[in-house]
């Protein structure tokens, strides 16, 4: 909606050509060729099966792998991380997006908050990696869609929805740690949307999604770069081919395994120091 006059020269300043923000060649790039190394002979530790329509908690010691997979349906979920030791570091989704584009897929890390902006997890195997992006624009796993929650619902139809993302990552956050419900809520974070299909239309730049492609199997798998407390929500939006605030969508469970490589499969690797910035800020 313009209500000012182009000046003479618009077309000349529209035609401009973009530069990329953070140019990935100075960008620390994750080696995954040890990481799939160690990932051959690992062995499963835990596994969570999250309930559709709730979320569920799991610890990844840092050095074993993190695999997300859709079971018996198409489902999307919604990750939160922590440091398993301090619940104050955890995933930036709009830096993460900075860096790395608005959907990730695999050698894409996710980084944590400030202080630290360290790599929290580095995506290690994408089944869904074939997608690409489509002629919508959209692709999968994104970084752009915060979480669905019972505000934006409760603003745009006036409804009282206790099932939404938001509010399964409170419920499963605050069972893991013994935090009240109100304090819990306060660390729940924008979301990396696991499996999830979205992106912005061409023409209004409108926040959109579509049935994701995701089939029960597909999977998507992380090395833990640090100890992680690990949050996800099975969406109430199903496979978000319609609504999300809702129970009217199907709705499947998903699938979290921790497994552990053998010893010193990673041998020389550790984890990512904080950020060396100094902190001091000018003064
Ligand atoms: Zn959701």
């Amino acid at each position: 909606m313009s209500s000012n006059i182009p000046p003479q020269d618009a077309t000349d300043r529209r035609a401009v050509k973009p530069v990329i923000c953070y140019p990935t060649a100075t960008l620390p790039q994750a080696d995954l060729a040890p990481y799939q190394r160690a990932r051959d002979g690992a062995a499963e530790t835990t596994r969570v099966t999250v309930p559709p329509r709730d979320a569920s908690c799991i610890r990844v010691p840092a050095g074993s792998f993190l695999r997300i997979t859709s079971v018996e349906g198409p489902q999307v979920g919604d990750l939160n991380l922590f440091n398993a030791h301090d619940l104050s570091e955890r995933f930036y989704s709009g830096k993460t997006r900075a860096l790395h584009g608005t959907h990730l897929s695999t050698g894409d890390r996710l980084w944590s908050v400030f202080p630290q902006l360290r790599p929290m997890a580095t995506i290690v195997h994408d089944s869904l990696d074939w997608y690409g992006i489509d002629d919508y624009g959209a692709s999968v796993h994104d970084v752009i869609g915060t979480r669905c929650d019972p505000y934006t619902g409760q603003l745009l139809s006036g409804i009282h929805y206790h099932n939404c993302c938001h509010s399964n990552l409170t419920r499963a956050l605050a069972d893991h740690t013994g935090l009240p419900l109100a304090k819990a809520e306060h660390h729940v974070h924008d979301v990396m949307n696991v499996f999830m299909c979205t992106g912005f239309t061409h023409d209004t730049g409108q926040y959109f999604m579509k049935a994701s492609p995701v089939r029960p199997g597909d999977y998507i798998e992380f090395l833990a770069e640090i100890d992680l407390l690990a949050v996800l929500s099975a969406c109430p939006g199903g496979d978000c081919s319609a609504e999300h605030s809702s129970d009217v969508a199907n709705c499947y469970p998903l699938l979290m395994q921790v497994f552990q490589p053998i010893p010193d499969a990673l041998a020389g690797w550790q984890p990512p120091s904080p950020s060396l910035y100094d902190r001091s800020h000018g003064r």
